[in-house]
C-alpha cells in the first residue's frame, strides 16, 4: 500500500516528483543501477494513474511516426517490447490486435509512404498491404490502394500497468507517498505538503506541471505547457465490429495522430482522442481543477497563437473544436471504417490531457521528449505520446545520461 509522509521530515538520495509511468520508470532504473539507493516518490493525488498515465489510449506503439534522430524513435520499438515483457511477467492482459494505417485518398499516399520509410529506419516491424489485404485484416477498414499493417502494435490497461509497476518498485524498497504535493525548494531542502525533504537529487516527472517546477530551478525557461484535451467516444454496440486499431495518416507537422479506432485491452472499441486546446492544465470536465490565474495565462497564450496562426493553430483549433459535436467526430471515424454503425456510439469517456510543450521563442510545438538539469535536479519535459510505450528505455536513458 502507498505510504503517506504527512508530518515526517525525510532525507533520501533521490526525491521523484510525480508517480506517473515516467516517475515510476525512473525509480525502477535507479534501483536497477543501485539497489541500496534511497528513493522517495511523491504524488499530489491520493490515487495512482490520475493523470496522463491512466487516461491515455493504452496503445503500445510500434515506432512509425518519429524522425530517426529523435528520442521517440530511439525508444518506441524497445519500449514496446519491454512493456509487453513486463505485462507477461506480471500476468497483465495484452491485446495483440495490431494496427492498420489507412489512406483516405490519393493525396494521403505520400504521407503513408513517409510513415513506412520512418518506420523502417526506426526498426519497426511493418508490412505494406493492398486495399484487399487490408480488408482481410479488418473487413470494415477502408483504404485507398494500400495501407500499413503493424503487427507489433498492442493495447494494455495503462492503469493496471502503473499499479503493478508501483507495487514492483515498492517491493524493491522505493517509498511511495501519495497525496503529497511538491511545494517548492530552498537551499537544498524541498518543501512538500507532507514535510521537508532533504535529497541528493530531485527528479521532476510532474507531467502537466513539470514546466513550472523546472522553471523554479532555472530550467526549461523557453518552454511552457500548452494543454490539449483528448476526448474519446466509446462504441457501445458490439465489441466484434472492429478487431484491430485503425489510424489515419496524420499531419506530421503536429505531434497528434488524428482520430482513430482503438481496440482496448478488453476488446472494447473507442474512437479518439481529440486534441482540443484546453483552457487550464487539468481541464478534464466542467470546472474541475480550474485555476483563474493559470487559465488567464493559457488563454492569452492561445489567443496569441490564434492571432499569429503559429503552426497553423487557428485551423487546428477550428478543426478540433468541431469534435465536441459527436456527429462530426463520428464522421471522421467513419472515413476509416465506413461500415461502422454511427448510432452505436455512447457518451464521451474520461478525457486525457497532453502535457504538450510549446517553445515560447519560436511559438512551435515541441515534437520530442526534453530533459534538462544539473547535479542537483533533473526535469523531464514533454513526456507526450508515445511516452507510455517508451517509459522503460526512456527511464534508463534519463538515469544514465542525466543522473549517474
Ligand atoms: C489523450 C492521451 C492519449 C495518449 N495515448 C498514448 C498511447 O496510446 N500510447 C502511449 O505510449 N502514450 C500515450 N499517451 C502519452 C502518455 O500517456 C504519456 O506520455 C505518459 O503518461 C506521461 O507520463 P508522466 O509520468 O510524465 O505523466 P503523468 O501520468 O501525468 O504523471 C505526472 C504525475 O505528477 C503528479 N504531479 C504533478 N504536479 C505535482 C506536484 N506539485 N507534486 C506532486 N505530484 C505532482 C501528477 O499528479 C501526476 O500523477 C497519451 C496521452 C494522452 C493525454
Amino acid at each position: 500500500m502507498p505510504q503517506n509522509l504527512r508530518g515526517m521530515d525525510k532525507s533520501v538520495d533521490y526525491l521523484i516528483v510525480g508517480s506517473g509511468i515516467i516517475g515510476l520508470s525512473i525509480a525502477r532504473s535507479l534501483k536497477r543501477r543501485d539497489s541500496s539507493s534511497t528513493i522517495l516518490l511523491i504524488d499530489k493525488e491520493e490515487q495512482l494513474a490520475a493523470h496522463a498515465s491512466g487516461r491515455n489510449s493504452g496503445v503500445l506503439h510500434a515506432g512509425f511516426y518519429y524522425t530517426a534522430d529523435s528520442l521517440k524513435a530511439r525508444f518506441t520499438v524497445e519500449g514496446n517490447k519491454a512493456l509487453k515483457q513486463f505485462c507477461s511477467d506480471n500476468g497483465l492482459a495484452i491485446n495483440e490486435c495490431g494496427k492498420l494505417i489507412v489512406a483516405a485518398d490519393e493525396s494521403e499516399l505520400p504521407g503513408l509512404d513517409e510513415l513506412a520509410r520512418r518506420g523502417r529506419s526506426n526498426g519497426a516491424q511493418l508490412e505494406i498491404v493492398s486495399a484487399e489485404q487490408a480488408k482481410e485484416i479488418e473487413p470494415r477498414a477502408h483504404t485507398f490502394e494500400r495501407a500499413i499493417y503493424s503487427p507489433a502494435t498492442a493495447t494494455v490497461s495503462p492503469a493496471q500497468v502503473v499499479t503493478k509497476l508501483a507495487e514492483v518498485i515498492q517491493a524493491q524498497g522505493v517509498e511511495l507517498a501519495l497525496g503529497v504535493r511538491y511545494l517548492g525548494f530552498d537551499g537544498g531542502k524541498v518543501h512538500t505538503s507532507g514535510g521537508v525533504v532533504t535529497c541528493g537529487r530531485l527528479i521532476n516527472a510532474a507531467g502537466l506541471h513539470a514546466d513550472k517546477i523546472a522553471a523554479q530551478f532555472g530550467f526549461g525557461l523557453d518552454y511552457t505547457i500548452l494543454p490539449f484535451k483528448g476526448l474519446y467516444l466509446k462504441y457501445a454496440k458490439n465489441k466484434t465490429d472492429i478487431n484491430t486499431n485503425i489510424y489515419p495518416v496524420p499531419n506530421l507537422r503536429n505531434p497528434f495522430l488524428g482520430v482513430h479506432f482503438t481496440k482496448t485491452v478488453d476488446g472494447t472499441i473507442k474512437i479518439g482522442p481529440t486534441a482540443i486546446p484546453a483552457f487550464w492544465r487539468e481541464n478534464y470536465k466542467g470546472f474541475s481543477g480550474f485555476s483563474a490565474a493559470e487559465s488567464l495565462v493559457i488563454l492569452s497564450r492561445e489567443a496569441d497563437l490564434f492571432l499569429r496562426n503559429s503552426f497553423n493553430f487557428r485551423n487546428l483549433a477550428f478543426e478540433e473544436l468541431q469534435k465536441f459535436n459527436k456527429r462530426y467526430f463520428i464522421g471522421l471515424a467513419k472515413k476509416l471504417a465506413p461500415g461502422i454503425d454511427e448510432n452505436g456510439f455512447g457518451e464521451f469517456g474520461p478525457a486525457g490531457i497532453r502535457a504538450q510543450l510549446l517553445k515560447k521563442s519560436s511559438r512551435e510545438l515541441v515534437q520530442d521528449f526534453v530533459v534538462e538539469g544539473d547535479e542537483f535536479s533533473t526535469h523531464v519535459l514533454n513526456a507526450v505520446s508515445p511516452g507510455f510505450t517508451c517509459a522503460f528505455p526512456f527511464g534508463e536513458y534519463v538515469v544514465d545520461e542525466y543522473i549517474l
